[in-house]
C-alpha cells in the first residue's frame, strides 16, 4: 500500500499512521520524527531542522526532500509506505508525485483526517502536559495550526482533483477513527487496496 496521510496538528496523524503500516504491511514514514532525529544528531543541519520545528514553522521543503527521499524509495521497494506528515506543502507534493511516477510507485490514496479547531487545540493541550515535545506549547501550537491553514490545508484540494482523497471525522475514538480510514480505503478502486485485511 503506498498512501500518505494528511492531518493538522493533534489530528491523531501518528497513531492512525503507527496502526495502518501494521495492517498494511507497509512502511511508517513519520516526517516530523525523522526530522527531530537529524536534528538530535547535532550537525549543523540538525541545528537548523531544530530551530524551525522549536518555533513550529515548516523546516523548508530542500531540507526535507533530503531527509525524506531516502526513507521513501527504500520503503517502496519493499511494501509500500505510509508518510505521515509528509508532504506538507504544495512544492512537497509535486516533488513527492514526480520522485513516486520516477519509481514508478505511485500514491494510491490521501488520507484526510479532519477535526474542529477546539478539538485539536485540546489535544494538543493535553500533550503537552506530558511534556514529550518542546513545540508542544500553547503559543507554538496555535502557530502550527496556522502554518497548517496556510500551507497544508491547500493539499485537501490537490488530492481531490486527482481523486484520491479518503476525508475522515478525526472527532472519534481511536478504534473508530481507524475503522472509518479502512473502510474509506476499501472503497476507493485502487488495485492492490480492496484485499487489505
Ligand atoms: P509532526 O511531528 O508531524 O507534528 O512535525 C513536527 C514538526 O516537524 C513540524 O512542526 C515542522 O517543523 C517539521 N515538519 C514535519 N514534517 C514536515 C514537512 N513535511 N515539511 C516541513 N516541516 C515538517
Amino acid at each position: 500500500m503506498r498512501l500518505l496521510l494528511l492531518a493538522p496538528p493533534g489530528a491523531g496523524k501518528g497513531t492512525q499512521g503507527e496502526r495502518l503500516a501494521a495492517w498494511s504491511g507497509a512502511h511508517h514514514i513519520a516526517a516530523g520524527d525523522l526530522l527531530r532525529a537529524e536534528a538530535g544528531a547535532g550537525s549543523l543541519l540538525g541545528r537548523e531542522i531544530a530551530a524551525y520545528q522549536a518555533r513550529g514553522d515548516l523546516v523548508p521543503d530542500r531540507i526535507v526532500l533530503d531527509v525524506l527521499t531516502p526513507a521513501v524509495v527504500e520503503a517502496a521497494a519493499r511494501g509500500g509506505y505510509v508518510l505521515d506528515g509528509f508532504p506538507r506543502t504544495l512544492p512537497q507534493a509535486t516533488a513527492a508525485a514526480e520522485l513516486a511516477a520516477r519509481l514508478g510507485v505511485g500514491l494510491q490514496a490521501a488520507v484526510y483526517l479532519h477535526a474542529p479547531e477546539a478539538v485539536l487545540t485540546r489535544r494538543l493541550l493535553d500533550r503537552a502536559g506530558l511534556g514529550r515535545r518542546a513545540d508542544d506549547r500553547a503559543e507554538v501550537i496555535r502557530h502550527r495550526l496556522e502554518v497548517y491553514a496556510e500551507a497544508t490545508a491547500p493539499l485537501v484540494a490537490y488530492y481531490t482533483e486527482r481523486g484520491i482523497l479518503v476525508a475522515v471525522d478525526a472527532d472519534q475514538s481511536p478504534d473508530s477513527v481507524t475503522a472509518a480510514i479502512q473502510a474509506g480505503l476499501s472503497a476507493l478502486p485502487l488495485t492492490g487496496l480492496r484485499n487489505l485485511g
